[in-house]
């Protein structure tokens, strides 16, 4: 055994005892749109498929590494920049990291690209306000339409179409698992998986 104290183990070491590399994507669009059920549905396929995968779900870290967080802009912001930074540490691991946050505005997603350079992928998961108030998985829609949630986004907080995303999944004419199959292809070409 080698022992060099000194080194730092270089990121491609890792990405190839992983057989795969790292990379996060980043899936943006309205509550409701699909993101985390179409980033569940990845996981399980990739995980299957001997890839390792880290889920970060915006709903699940405001429950712990952001739970001091609520939804004006700047907390939304800084939501978004401690996301990006855990995701940068495990993409440069070797992770193939999924992120699902709303991140509603172009200056956000900026912000996330800035911290994330190459490794960033947006993934822009399109339906609209109506499809998604129709499918209401939370019940957050009701409630927004009953006035009882402030900074709605696509009620009182707009939502700004990403203009050139890496790639659309738009979930009101693509199936869970066609989505799911768009992705795969995507991570083939950027050769993040083989
Ligand atoms: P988000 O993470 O974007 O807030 P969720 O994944 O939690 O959204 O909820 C999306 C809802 O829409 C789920 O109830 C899901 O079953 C439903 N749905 C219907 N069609 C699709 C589709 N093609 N892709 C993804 N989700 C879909």
């Amino acid at each position: 055994m080698h022992i060099h104290p000194s080194e730092t183990l270089p990121r491609h070491h890792k990405e190839t005892l992983l057989g795969q590399k790292g990379g996060v994507l980043w899936f943006c669009g309205l509550s409701g749109s699909g993101k985390s059920t179409i980033a569940n549905a990845l996981e399980h396929v990739l995980h299957d498929k001997g890839r390792f995968v880290v889920r970060l779900d915006g709903d699940n870290l405001r429950t712990g590494l952001n739970s001091n967080l609520g939804f004006s802009d700047d907390d939304r912001l800084e939501n978004i920049r401690r996301t990006a930074e855990l995701g940068k540490v495990l993409a440069s691991n070797g992770v193939i990291v999924l992120c699902s946050l709303i991140t509603p505005r172009g200056a956000f997603r900026d912000l996330a690209r800035g911290i994330l350079g190459d490794d960033f992928h947006e993934i822009y998961v399109k339906a609209d306000y109506a499809t998604c108030e129709a499918r209401d998985p939370k019940g957050l829609y009701a409630k927004a339409a009953a006035g009882e949630i402030k900074n709605f986004t696509g009620l009182d907080s707009a939502f700004e179409e990403p203009q050139e995303p890496n790639l659309v999944i738009d979930t009101e004419t693509l199936s869970v698992q066609d989505a799911t199959f768009e992705i795969l292809e995507y991570l083939r070409t950027k050769r993040l998986t083989v």
